[in-house]
């Protein structure tokens, strides 16, 4: 791995012919794992990390220390989406062919606490680089993240790529912005531009703030005896989860396909927090059984009684919806791409992921 950290021209032109990707957001979650699909498939990966006070670059720090690529197959620009100059600067020096758009605040409940950041990085951010796109002198495909959230309160279930958008957070409000902004650049000028409208999908990299990954490593700790109680809000939620890996392939295959559309990317099922919980506590050896009702609701383990959940109405959304589940049926069709690891099943890899973490057996979390 390098990281250009001067104005150094990078030379990307691979002399055999490989293929070059740029990634925003490469130190996330889906950044990661689409880090590793792209190097396995013998590209040259070129990824933006922002300047933090301490490295942020945990999960694809696993991918230099296999050793298994040469630093210059995987190469790290300091910059911001916010930097609009440097981005124009970075692509015109890179010249990637493939631009996966990941970089955002990702958080829809923290998108309450702060609109405005969620709304320059996820709308904003994501209309200047469309610009620089424009500007491009070279032919580029650019993939969007965008999310279930544009649809927020649904007029139909399940949403399909008609569906209208009608976002009930900020979050969601910016994702719906930076997705008709890409069709608009794909309408109006012919850029190779198309948005993944993704529906949650999680793995053990998951931010330790979204509750699938706080449940899983709750229960990791509850079995090690390192906590005793975990506090949840509403067990009645209901989300379409998916497997992250799993969607990196689809953003990969969305890129390749003949021409630019938008895609729903999702399982098709819904599972609520209170099945996600217990699939996780069931995969550590923890049956939970759960007894009382609304913010008096508590779960035990059903073999010592043991109080392990706890209800905390701060954890509650200011608007949540149970009706987001997606058709992917189009991505079945024309991609060729169907999620097979879904719901619980997830929290199970997940949960066993973290038990294995704790434990210090984990040579490397998938
Ligand atoms: P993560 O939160 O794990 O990763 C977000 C990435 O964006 C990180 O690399 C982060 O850097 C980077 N980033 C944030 N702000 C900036 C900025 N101003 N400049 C440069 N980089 C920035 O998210 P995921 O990997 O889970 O998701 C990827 C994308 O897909 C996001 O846009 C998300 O909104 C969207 N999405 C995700 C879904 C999911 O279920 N995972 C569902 C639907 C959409 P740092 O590491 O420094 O924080």
């Amino acid at each position: 791995m390098t990281f250009i950290t001067d104005s150094s021209i990078v030379e990307t032109a691979a002399p055999d012919g490989r293929r070059c990707a740029f990634i925003t957001g490469i130190t996330g979650q889906d950044g990661s794992y689409l880090t590793e699909y792209l190097l396995a498939q013998g590209y040259i990966v070129h990824g933006l990390v922002r300047r933090a006070s301490m490295f942020n670059r945990s999960r694809i720090d696993r991918i230099r220390s296999t050793q298994e690529y040469p630093p210059e197959r995987l190469v790290l620009h300091y910059g911001d989406l916010s930097d609009r100059t440097s981005m124009r600067r970075l692509l015109r020096q890179i010249k990637p062919r493939e631009i996966y758009h990941l970089a955002g605040q990702s958080h829809v409940g923290l998108s309450f606490e702060i609109p405005e950041v969620t709304c320059q990085e996820n709308g904003m951010a994501t209309l200047g680089l469309l610009e620089v796109l424009r500007d491009l002198d070279y032919p580029v495909r650019f993939y969007h993240a965008a999310s279930a959230e544009i649809f927020g309160t649904p007029k139909q279930v399940p949403q399909t790529e008609e569906t209208a958008s009608n976002p009930s957070n900020p979050y969601g409000c910016a994702k719906a912005f930076a997705t008709h902004l890409c069709r608009i650049y794909r309408n109006a000028y012919g850029l190779f531009a198309c948005s993944g409208i993704a529906y949650n999908h999680e793995s053990p990299r998951r931010g330790e703030n979204f509750v699938t990954r706080k449940i899983t490593i709750g229960a990791a700790r509850i079995k090690a005896g390192h906590q005793s109680v975990l506090h949840l809000g509403n067990l009645n939620s209901r989300r379409d989860w998916g497997y992250a890996p799993e969607y990196v392939d689809a953003m990969w295959k969305m890129l390749q396909a003949e021409k630019p559309h938008d895609y729903v990317l999702a399982t098709g099922k819904t599972c609520s927090i209170r099945e996600f919980t217990s699939a996780a506590f069931l995969a550590l050896g923890m049956e939970l059984v759960f007894e009382g009702e609304g913010v008096d609701e508590v779960g035990r383990c059903s073999s010592t009684g043991q109080l392990v959940i706890k209800i905390d109405p701060r954890y509650f959304r200011l608007v949540d919806s149970s009706d987001l589940v997606g058709d992917a049926s189009l991505a079945g069709r024309t991609l060729n791409w169907t999620p097979k690891v879904v719901g619980v099943e997830v929290a199970r890899l997940m949960a066993v992921a973290d038990h294995e973490q704790l434990q210090g057996n984990a040579i490397q979390s998938p």
